[in-house]
Formats: structure tokens, sequence, C-alpha cells
């Protein structure tokens, strides 16, 4: 599967807003977008006039690269938003929220979406009782994620757990450090989601 394989904290300059693609050194005084606050390459610091396009553009670009997607699986999901009842943007950012790797990463159970990402494949933890290895695996209400106890002395789970304060767990979902465990409580809300995006400008991008 194709993969993007550039440093990190240059999407980030690219957005031109913190991403939290690389965990625990997105809280410290080394995050490039603190020390380096503009776009990266020579014309970096250019300024530009911006379109109403470019302005789209820029925000499903940032979303689709906090949550770590191709443009072609963000644009399947768009569609997917788009058929489903209720505000597309919404169905779009509940349904990115319930990604598997991403509600390992909101338990704290990883200290970024690409940490939680490899747990996953590498099969580290169960889903209702069953072992699980797909990333994309949409969460539902009531669903019990869980590291085996074979699983729980690997020390990044505990290094993930101690950062988790500096994120906090969501509303909608519930962890249980002692048992290793996390369950989906609710659908995630809106007011929920606290990734920064405007969703209105993607519809508005792939409405076009
Ligand atoms: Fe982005 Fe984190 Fe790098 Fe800062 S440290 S630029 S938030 S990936």
């Amino acid at each position: 599967m194709a993969k993007y394989t550039d440093a990190k904290c240059r999407i980030c300059r690219r957005e031109g807003t913190k991403l939290f693609l690389k965990g625990d050194r997105c809280f410290s005084g080394k995050c490039a977008v603190d020390r380096r606050p503009f776009a990266p390459g020579q014309h970096g610091r250019a300024r530009k006039k911006v379109s109403e396009y470019a302005v789209q553009l820029r925000e499903k670009q940032k979303t689709r690269r906090t949550y770590g997607l191709l443009e072609r699986q963000f644009h399947s999901y768009f569609i997917k938003a788009d058929m489903k009842k209720g505000v597309t943007g919404t169905n779009l950012l509940v349904m990115l929220e319930s990604r598997l790797d991403n509600v390992v990463y909101r338990l704290g159970f990883a200290n970024s979406r690409n940490q939680a990402r490899q747990f996953v494949r590498h099969g580290l933890f169960t889903l209702n009782g069953h072992k699980v290895n797909i990333p994309s695996l949409q969460v539902k209400v009531g669903d019990s994620i869980e590291i085996p106890e074979k699983n729980r002395k690997v020390k990044v789970f505990a290094e993930a757990q101690e950062t988790i304060g500096r994120r906090g767990t969501p509303n909608w979902l519930e962890a249980d450090y002692a048992a290793f465990k996390g369950v989906v409580k609710a659908v995630p809300q809106r007011e929920d989601i606290r990734t920064e995006v405007n969703e209105q400008l993607i519809v508005e991008l792939y409405s076009k």
C-alpha cells in the first residue's frame, strides 16, 4: 500500500498548525511548528495570495493528514458520509473518529495515530474478545477494546498512558488502564471531536 514517508513535522509546517503526529514531542519545546512557524521549502516564508479553493484544499489536506489517510481512502469516507442521513461534514468526522486506530489513540493506548495503527496491525488488541488487525474498523457503541494479558508487558503502553493526561479521554470513550481496556460509551458528537477542522470547507471542496 502507498505510504507517506516524508518527515511528519514538515506536514504540520505545511498546514501551519500542530497535527500531533509525533506523540510526546508535539507537547515539547522541540515541536517544529513552534520553532519554525512557516511552510517548509525555499518559498516557505513568501506571502501568497490565498484563493477560496486553496483554503478549502488546505482544510481537507489538514484533516486527511491528521488521521493519516491517503486521498483515495479519505474521499471514500466522504462519499459514505454524503450518503448517510444528517450533516455530511459531521458524518465524515464521526466516521474518522470511529476508526479503530483513532479510538486506540484517543483511549491513550498509543502516543500517536500512526503508532496506534501499527499496534493494531500487529494484532496487539482485541475487539469484543476477538483479535483484530484492521486499523480502519469502525467501532460501535458498546464495543470493548482490550490489550490481552500477553501483550501488556509492551513498554510503550505504559509510556503512552503516562502522557494521556495531556490529551484527556473524550466523553464518548471510557478507559480503564488497570484492566488495559477501553469501552465505546456513545457515538461521538461534533462537540466531542477535538480535531480543529472546519468540515464545511471540505464539503464545499468535494461538492465543486
Ligand atoms: Fe507536528 Fe508534532 Fe512535529 Fe510539532 S512535533 S510539528 S505537532 S508532528
